[in-house]
């Protein structure tokens, strides 16, 4: 079975594990579409900095969606 590749539901950017996994953190673990730091930053309206940020935070309270 081929792996399906989650994009960016504005933009159509092939997503990287972490931007899903701060998909799934920040919004819901149910998540269906996803966004990528660009588009999350506008949405959340922060920055793309800060964001990578959480991500890091995220991983070192060894949040298991971040594995
Ligand atoms: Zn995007």
């Amino acid at each position: 079975m081929k792996a399906q590749i989650k994009i960016c539901r504005d933009c159509g950017q092939p997503l990287t594990k972490d931007e899903i996994a701060l998909n799934k953190k920040l919004i819901s673990p149910d998540v269906q579409q996803f966004q990528c730091l660009n588009c999350m930053s506008e949405s959340f309206d922060c920055s793309v900095l800060d964001l990578k940020i959480k991500i890091d935070e995220f991983k070192e309270q060894g949040c298991t969606l971040f594995i």
